[in-house]
């Protein structure tokens, strides 16, 4: 059987741009030699972009439309392309023609060579104003600083996967979805592969600053302890301080009679202020143990489990 490339676009408000993306993705996958399909979103789209996704779903049998009850995430929309993708390698691409299309051969290949996760990484951006350069530069940094892992810097979720990592991240099911940090703490042989990040061919972005913060903060509380961290070692050192200062009191009016005002109260306010932090960056390690729990998450993640056959030819159990 041919091999089958399942490519995933999610669609909000993309009316402008459908025409053009199907157009220029079309052209693409029918040039390469594997068979593929085109999985449109339509995540609550309130203008025509269902209707002309319908329009070109009934025309081509490549293409499968799911279409949701309502807005919910460009990273829901995704989810639901995965469920959906029978694929034996599923790319997900944004429909505005930001990750350029032509890109996907590059990504097969790649992919035939061995790796099984091709991510784009944005070696420069084209047409983003300076705030969203900059904030995606310093939240970049600030991610790779606060999560345990490396989460590749400057890649959004234009990437190939293959079909075992697609299935893998198909059983976890957190709702808070930061897909892209999840496929890089799946493991597997993930490769970059750097692109310019073209203008948006039409239209205006459907990630207004509130989504944004949103998907920013999935990124660090979902991949991170270090806060509260970050409380306990804070709280400490307060504490710490509060402690020292009253001792060094005590012995200045054990050793010259000064007593009494202030710099008691602000010592004591130091100690108890730092116990406090401290106190609750301790109950921290339990909400980041339940939060975990919760996430339910694959324990570990195999790729493969090779055994020797025994002697007499059987596998042995
Ligand atoms: N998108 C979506 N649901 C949303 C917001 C965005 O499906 O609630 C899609 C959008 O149609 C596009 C992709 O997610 O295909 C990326 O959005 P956009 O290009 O607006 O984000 P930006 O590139 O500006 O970060
Ligand atoms: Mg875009």
């Amino acid at each position: 059987m041919k091999t089958l490339i399942s490519v995933i676009v999610p669609l909000y408000n993309e009316e402008e741009v459908i025409g053009e993306s199907y157009r220029r993705l079309t052209q693409v996958m029918s040039s390469m030699e594997e068979d593929y399909e085109l999985i449109f979103v339509n995540d609550g789209s309130r203008d025509k972009t269902f209707d002309l996704a319908r329009g070109i779903q009934e025309k081509d049998p490549h293409v499968v439309l799911v279409d949701f009850s309502r807005n919910f995430g460009h990273q829901m929309a995704v989810s639901a392309g995965l469920e959906q993708a029978r694929g034996d390698a599923v790319v997900i691409i944004d429909a505005d023609l930001q990750d350029p299309p032509e890109l996907i051969p590059k990504m097969v290949e790649m992919w035939r060579g061995g790796a099984e996760v091709v991510y784009g990484k944005r070696a420069s951006r084209q047409g983003e104003t300076a705030f969203k350069k900059l904030t995606a530069f310093c939240y970049y940094r600030v991610l790779d600083a606060l999560s345990g892992w490396k989460i590749p810097k400057d890649t959004g979720d234009f990437r190939l996967m293959d079909r075992k990592v697609a299935d893998v991240l198909r059983s976890m099911p957190e709702h808070n979805r930061f897909l892209r940090g999840m496929v890089s703490w799946l493991g597997f042989r993930q490769v970059p592969l750097e692109f310019v990040r073209e203008e948006r061919f039409a239209g205006t972005t459907k990630y207004p600053l509130k989504k944004m913060l949103k998907l920013a903060s999935d990124g660090i509380v979902s991949f991170s302890g270090k806060p509260f961290g970050i409380m306990r070692v804070l709280g400490g050192l307060l504490l710490a301080a509060g402690l020292v200062d009253l001792l060094a009191l005590l012995i200045a009016h054990a050793v010259t009679g000064a007593s009494g005002g202030w710099p008691y109260v602000i010592a004591a306010v130091l100690a108890v202020g730092g116990a406090n932090l401290l106190a609750l960056g301790i109950c921290g390690v339990y909400f980041e143990r339940m939060y975990d729990e919760l996430k339910g998450r694959p324990l570990y993640i195999v790729r493969q489990v090779l055994r020797s056959e025994g002697p007499d030819g059987q596998t042995r159990t």
